[in-house]
């Protein structure tokens, strides 16, 4: 096969999924790789000037060409999950991955980009340009690559014990988790509990031959029973059981204890050989957040404000369980119990009514209308080569008829389609030599088809997720950057990444959206008020205390990693107290282990960087509180200043000045207290 018949090396236009077959795979990845390692081993030649247009710009070309190819069969991966597609992806995934872990650890790269950046060309580069350079000497830069000779082995054993360290962490609490069983033989202790979970805790004990019903410490297990089962005795176990694994207090060579500490005192170590006080500097430099004392800021005031709120949640629990479950006295393992018995009691609706009101139709065309009324822009039926029937294909186009961008949509679960939402890119906006090359997303859903003659109905979650993942391909799609680097969400700080998605889900909670988006499946009227008004206040259940809690995990990774010296005497439990002095309105028992578990800071990439949860929630409804203020969730002058400083404006300004641009001032969280039901 020659390269002018393989389809995945055809980067002219949309992908070519009428005729890509997974036998093209191996050959055109291999060939691509071939020429992109060539090309950069042309390009960081001596001869070759450190100059925009001699370096950077045809690199990003080369790269471009293999990311796309690859994209498309990561793409065909995901939905299309089937025996020869798994191999063809799996088989070229080592290689693909090895190429790009050379790239970040090639020094010569390093040298061209930090050459431009140190150039007379530098300022006379435009903005996106001169961020793509920026980015690229930061990466490199906290990877190491500037320090001096003699630092770097330390600094590479520093990440390789770490990089060993985290995956312990991981294994001990799966381990831990693992080996711990509660056994009920008493067929009244499952009392309370869901049919399906106590079908799955018989089938686990029958798999062991063993008579009775087995509970374990995995998600599936033991949430249903912190939830719904009535014994006390069974959800104390489970709870104790949960909120000290990995710790003293099991295994020896379980406990994460002596981990936390290493990883703490090498992540220090690190920090400060790059030249940083502590960690939580480190993690900031890529990211929106500016300075620690900005996160403690924000994170105390988020704190002060919910914190009554979180109160007033909790004394209502406790009233509720001691008067209408006999709980005199409510502890930790009652907690999850109670609030189900709550929501029930006060704010109960059937989910399945709801959804026979999100008829497909309906709301396509309501999200339609809100993207077209908010962005000024119109969104048509297109067609291309896709790679299932269900997928439908659009165009997004200005009034005056030019072409922005290109989407397609695949709504529907199906067995070859890898779970939950997603938006992915195909071809992202950037200026090429012959112009401008339009951008076009993937938008995929796992919702359920169409059965029979009716037509497809969404949860309200459905939809929910719907406009995420809009927000999202708006965000790629409505870019007006020209390079790639920067261009739609590239190079968009991951603490900033989610303000347009969780800002089109505000749309989804307006009273006269949902009017308008909602056709009753079999009557066509519209969702009824008094249900919306159940859903929202059952979005709000206890949101003070969901709040509070966020904040004292977000603050207890942040101090850990900024003021708590590890070779110290104070124990890293001593400021979980602290913390929870100030922050928290439950005090768990004194035996509690939460961070021998809290495998997001110490095996995951959240390491002082758990805060961006609530952050990019501050954000998105601060933006949304904009058009609050106008009077009007759809007012031209705001969505126009919305499109210029925020979703169009990509990775190429930091997103705190496009914050800043928009708002007129810094980030306030009282947008998303109000929007919580914890307004004032
Ligand atoms: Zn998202």
């Amino acid at each position: 096969m020659t390269n002018m018949t393989n389809p995945l090396l055809d980067g002219s236009g949309l992908p070519r999924f009428d005729t890509i077959a997974s036998s093209d795979v191996q050959l055109a990845i291999t060939e691509l790789l071939t020429q992109t390692r060539s090309l950069v081993e042309r390009l960081t030649d001596d001869a070759v000037p450190a100059r925009w247009t001699d370096f950077a710009a045809p690199l990003s070309d080369g790269i471009e060409h293999l990311s796309r190819a690859w994209g498309i069969v990561g793409h065909l991966h995901s939905v299309n999950d089937v025996p020869e597609w798994r191999e063809a992806y799996n088989g070229m995934l080592p290689e693909v991955s090895r190429f790009y872990a050379e790239l970040g650890q090639n020094l010569k790269l390093f040298a061209k980009y930090k050459a431009i950046r140190e150039s007379s060309e530098y300022e006379s580069l435009n903005t996106a340009q001169r961020k793509i350079i920026d980015n690229e000497v930061r990466d490199f830069r906290l990877s190491g690559a500037e320090l001096p000779e003699d630092k770097k082995p330390r600094f590479q054993a520093i990440s390789e014990e770490l990089a060993s360290l985290s995956a312990k962490f991981s294994e001990n609490l799966l381990d831990a988790t693992n080996a711990f069983a509660e056994i009920v033989t008493d067929e009244g202790e499952l009392s309370g509990l869901p049919a399906d979970a106590v079908q799955a805790a018989r089938e686990a004990a029958e798999k062991e031959s063993i008579a009775g019903w087995k509970f374990t410490l995995h998600m599936p297990s033991y949430l249903p029973v912190m939830q719904y089962a009535d014994s006390r005795r069974l959800r104390a176990a489970l709870y104790r059981a949960y909120s000290t694994r990995a710790s003293e207090f099991g295994a020896p060579e379980l406990d994460n204890t002596p981990l936390i500490r290493r990883i703490l005192e090498l992540r220090q170590e690190e920090a400060q050989l790059l030249g940083y006080s502590n960690f939580a500097e480190v993690s900031l430099v890529p990211k929106m957040a500016e300075s620690v004392a900005q996160v403690q800021t924000f994170l105390r005031d988020l704190a002060d404000k919910a914190k009554p709120f979180a109160r007033k949640d909790i004394t209502e629990l406790r009233d509720f369980a001691s008067k209408e479950l006999g709980l005199a006295e409510l502890e930790p393992w009652d907690i999850g119990y109670a609030s189900e018995k709550l929501l029930q009691a006060r704010y109960a609706f059937s989910e399945q009514e709801v959804k026979q009101y999100f008829t497909e139709g309906k709301v396509l065309a309501g999200l339609f209308h809100v993207i077209e009324t908010l962005f000024g822009v119109s969104l048509k039926p297109d067609t291309a080569p896709v790679w299932h029937e269900d997928v439908r294909f659009f165009r997004i186009e200005t009034p005056g008829g030019e072409l922005i961008g290109q989407f397609y949509l695949d709504l529907y679960a199906r067995e070859t389609k890898r779970g939950g939402a997603w938006m992915d890119e195909a071809i992202t906006r950037r200026r090429t030599a012959s112009g401008i090359q339009k951008p076009v997303a993937y938008l995929n859903c796992n919702f359920s088809r169409p059965v029979g003659n009716k037509p497809a109905t969404f949860t309200h979650d459905e939809v929910t997720t719907l406009f995420h993942e809009a927000g999202h391909g708006l965000h790629h799609l409505l870019t007006r950057v020209e390079e790639l680097g920067v261009s739609g969400i590239h190079g968009v700080e991951w603490d900033a990444v989610e303000l347009p998605s969780q800002f089109m889900e505000n749309y989804c909670w307006e009273w006269n959206v949902l009017q308008k988006m909602t056709a009753h499946v079999d009557t066509g009227a519209p969702l009824p008020r008094e249900l919306f008004d159940k859903m929202l206040a059952a979005k709000n259940f206890q949101s003070g205390l969901q709040n509070v809690r966020q904040i004292e995990f977000s603050l207890f990774d942040l101090r850990l990693h900024s003021d708590f010296d590890p070779t110290g005497s104070r124990s890293v439990l001593e400021l979980l107290g602290e913390v929870r002095q100030e922050v928290a309105v439950i005090t768990p028992p004194e035996w509690n282990r939460f961070p021998n578990s809290f495998s997001h800071i110490f095996a995951g990439g959240y390491g002082a960087g758990y805060f961006s949860y609530k952050w990019a929630e501050v954000l998105s409804a601060d933006c949304y509180a904009a058009f609050e203020e106008a009077g009007n969730p759809f007012d031209p002058t705001t969505g126009k200043r919305f499109l210029d400083e925020i979703i169009s404006a990509g990775g190429a300004r930091p997103a705190l000045d496009n914050f800043r641009a928009f708002r007129g001032r810094e980030p306030q969280v009282d947008a998303l207290l109000r929007h919580s039901g914890m307004g004032v």
